[in-house]
């Protein structure tokens, strides 16, 4: 099953990539194994997924250990700073710095590691209360002040749009957040040049390659549904 609805998913992003315009190379798949069995990620990788994304620091660490293969990993989910020591180097991206406080916390760590963290910063661009993420008016000044700490480099934006039947419903958002990456970087903040843009899941991933992702995050689509009982 997951055969094949990865070859169903790879279609429709080439999809979207034909009607953008861009190139299938300047989107990568995030396979959201959260929840997940490590029998699932093997069954991805053999059908050529390299790159997965969880969103618990406990449950990707537990992957990491089992999974020795060289995959990337990428932790898509809401961070506390008291996890952050478990995390830092264990992941090629951090998608979801929120604070400066996070940030600093993700700083500490990586300087003790003696490495730079990759991280994006994680907007709420539909100002929804049930999410995590800064609002866009705030995004400038919290990377004038992450780009400030040397062991961390801001590669983009990340956002998760609001749940919607119609993904049509979050294009405007999609287009929002790439505007918001371009008008930072046109700023030119020391040590602030952003390519990154991580956005789209399984309702809506299409519609986010068309506005310019370069990550999208799919987990649904390609495990099927998640059953939580044991979170
Ligand atoms: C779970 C999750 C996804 C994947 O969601 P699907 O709708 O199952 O594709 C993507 N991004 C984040 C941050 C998630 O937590």
């Amino acid at each position: 099953m997951i055969g094949e609805n990865l070859k169903l998913v790879e279609e429709e992003i080439m999809g979207a990539c034909e009607r953008a315009n861009r190139s299938r190379d300047e989107v990568t798949l995030i396979a959201v194994s959260k929840t997940k069995p490590v029998g699932d990620i093997y069954e991805a990788m053999e059908c050529g997924i390299m790159t997965f994304g969880e969103n618990k620091v406990q449950e990707l660490n537990d992957k990491v250990e089992i999974v020795k293969e060289p995959v990337s990993w990428h932790f898509i989910g809401h961070l506390q700073r008291n996890k952050v020591k478990q995390l830092v180097g264990k992941t090629v991206l951090i998608h979801s710095v929120d604070s400066f406080r996070l940030a600093e916390q993700v700083h500490l760590e990586s300087v003790k590691k003696d490495i730079v963290s990759e991280v994006l910063i994680e907007v709420n661009v539909a100002k929804e209360e049930s999410k995590f993420g800064v609002f866009a008016e705030d995004v400038e000044n919290l990377i004038r002040e992450v780009a400030k700490l040397p062991n961390i480099a801001i590669k983009g934006l990340m956002t998760i749009a609001p749940y919607t039947q119609n993904p049509e419903d979050n294009r405007i958002h999609f287009q929002n957040l790439r505007k918001l990456l371009i008008d930072i970087n046109a700023k030119n903040i020391d040590n602030v040049n952003m390519s990154e843009l991580s956005m789209g899941m399984t309702g809506d991933y299409a519609v986010a390659i068309e506005e310019g992702a370069t990550y999208v995050r799919v987990g649904t689509g390609i495990f099927g549904v998640r059953y939580y009982n044991n979170n």
